[in-house]
């Protein structure tokens, strides 16, 4: 059961299982709870048990799994990596580096590239500040 750790804009921890995310609910010595994150959206239950780095347990979600929203992501992850990696590309180039290491699939379900470029120049001010 393969996951995956991804940030959130405001780097925080996200969880990303089966093509749902989840958000980090409590945590004790021995496991941490993931709840969805489409927690108040959906009154999705959805949860998942994560110890020592793996899943012990996954319960069943209201809805289908959204890819988008996890594709979506991970670009922005990734964005943001070449980002903080290249602080002295512009905006422009972060973008297309970051267009060219994804799937097309993906690439057609991201926000518009100036939708993109802004997050982008958002993400290195507040990194930079
Ligand atoms: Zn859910």
């Amino acid at each position: 059961m393969a996951f995956e750790m991804l940030k959130t804009e405001r780097e925080k921890n996200m969880l990303s299982f089966n093509g749902y995310i989840f958000v980090k609910e409590k945590e004790s010595d021995v496991k941490s709870i993931w709840k969805c994150n489409q927690y108040f959206k959906n009154k999705c239950r959805g949860r998942v048990h994560l110890s020592d780095g793996k899943i012990l347990k996954s319960t069943d979600h209201n809805h289908v799994p959204n890819s988008t929203d996890t594709n979506v992501k991970k670009t922005l992850n990734l964005l943001k990596e070449i980002a903080t990696n290249n602080v002295d590309a512009s905006s422009h180039s972060v973008v297309a580096t970051a267009l060219s290491q994804i799937p097309t699939e993906c690439a057609a379900e991201l926000p518009n590239i100036n939708r993109l470029k802004r997050t982008i120049q958002r993400l290195l001010a507040t990194a930079y500040t």
